[in-house]
């Protein structure tokens, strides 16, 4: 502001004196005197002008020296000159604290990859290129399932439910095994954060192994056990009451800890990743009407049961898992209500997804438990499980199976009130059938 008004007083100051030489002597020497002025006023300008230039055109000019200016120059150069420091500085704080983070994302023990919202890698660690075999100067900018190319993790990619890691092994390296797990950030943005669990994954092999082994071994003499126990009843080889009163707890247990031999193998089964889910068009219509059947026989009238069904959209997935599944929640849901009480089952489809639902006015769940229930033998009540012929491993069952079909679980229950168990399919895993 004081360099503008200076300017203009210069400038008012040699309007003056042309306009006092125009009346002393004659309006020419008056012109040539203002224009002359005017000339060295725009030179002097305009040399400053070039200087500025030249300054600002070399690289770094805040490492040379600032140039000399007078009047309003010499002030624009000191401004400019504290601006490109500032700048600089941040500059220098902000690629100091990029480095840091750098580096300590390559210290981790993790593999991350950042991708964008198209899928694209945008940038990736040291550990992440060795865990997928990828180099990020060649693979930049490449979308991930070109070089993730497993099938599992495409779906898992297009199911957008992270809530749970994928398991793998290394395409190129068997070996390696890896847990992957997506976390959606930013502005459509995802991380991709994958662990090394090959050891992990080795005893949890082990475990499952013997625990197989454990129930196979176990199957032969309990159905040798079994069987004798039933001809002995059958044939009277016990006369004396306690003796019968024995004999019939036997078979109780016997039944029961083949029931959960059974349930334990199924677990293995499913547990087995070796064990690819079977990709078969499934008629969820025709299971739930046998499904519907087999909960009349087994509530013989004590219950009201409804069949709703909405859709006829297919699944594709494995039937025999599948149908297990539904059978667990449908038997629970009589098993957990008393007489009289209302089992409705229903099969809709809802913007793109299939969901089926099996809905009673049971005994309820409190929700501290429901994160829990399917967790192995995990019961809220050991007593009433094992009234009804519980092995408080049909959950875990259930979850194992959804989990093959990137489906999820959804339960609501009220103490007193009823339970409603939701399965939700995802699109890709949903067949509609168009009408007309
Ligand atoms: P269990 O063989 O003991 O029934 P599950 O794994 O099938 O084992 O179920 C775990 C627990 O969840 C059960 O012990 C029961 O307490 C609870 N539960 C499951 N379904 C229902 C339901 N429909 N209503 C109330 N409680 C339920």
């Amino acid at each position: 502001m004081y360099h503008f008004s200076g300017n203009l007083i210069v400038v008012m100051l040699l309007t003056a004196v042309a306009g006092g030489l125009w009346l002393i002597l004659d309006i020419t020497t008056a012109l040539l005197f203002y224009s002359v002025s005017l000339l060295l006023l725009v030179a002097y300008h305009l040399y400053y002008l070039t200087v500025l230039d030249k300054w600002l055109q070399i690289q770094d000019p805040i490492s040379t020296a600032v140039p000399d200016g007078s009047g309003i120059w010499g002030d624009v150069f000191a401004r400019l000159a504290r601006l490109i420091r500032i700048q600089s500085q941040s500059n220098q704080q902000l690629s100091q604290a990029f480095e840091r983070l750098r580096r300590a994302t390559s210290a981790m023990p993790e593999g991350v990859i950042i991708l964008d919202e198209s899928d694209r890698i945008e940038w990736c660690n040291p550990v992440s290129e060795k865990h997928f075999g990828i180099d990020f100067k060649r693979d930049a900018d490449q979308q991930i399932t070109f070089l993730v190319r497993q099938q599992q993790f495409a779906e898992y990619l297009l199911t957008h439910n992270y809530s749970e890691p994928l398991v793998v092994k290394q395409a190129r390296n068997q070996e390696l095994i890896l847990s992957l797990q997506l976390v959606p950030y930013g502005d459509k943005q995802k991380l991709l954060i994958s662990r090394d669990i090959t050891s992990l994954e080795r005893v949890e092999t082990m475990r499952r192994d013997f625990v197989a082994n454990v129930s196979h071994e176990l199957r032969t003499p309990l159905t040798v056990i079994g069987g004798f126990f039933e001809t002995a009843a059958e044939e009277n080889w016990i006369s004396s009451e306690m003796g019968k009163r024995a004999l019939i707890l036997m078979t109780d247990q016997t039944s029961r800890m083949q029931r959960l031999v059974e349930d334990l193998l199924t677990l293995s089964r499913l547990e087995n990743t070796q064990n690819q889910v079977q990709d078969e068009n499934i008629n969820i219509n025709e299971i739930l009407y046998e499904l519907y059947n087999e909960a009349e026989s087994l509530s013989a009238g004590r219950h009201h049961i409804n069949l709703t069904l909405n859709t006829d959209a297919k699944l594709r997935g494995s039937a025999d898992e599948l149908r297990s599944a539904f059978s667990n929640l449908v038997t629970n849901a009589i098993r957990y209500t008393s007489d009289g009480g209302k089992v409705d089952l229903r099969w809709s489809y809802e913007n793109g997804k299939s969901v089926f639902t099996v809905q009673d006015s049971g005994i309820g769940i409190d929700k501290e438990h429901i994160p829990r229930l399917a967790e192995r033998f995990y019961r809220i009540d050991l007593s009433r499980s094992q009234e009804t012929g519980g092995t408080g491993l049909g959950l875990a069952i259930v979850k194992h199976i959804l989990s093959r079909h990137q489906a999820h679980l959804e339960i609501v229950s009220e103490p007193g009130k009823g339970s409603s168990f939701s399965v939700w399919f995802p699109e890709n895993r949903t067949v509609v059938v168009e009408n007309g």
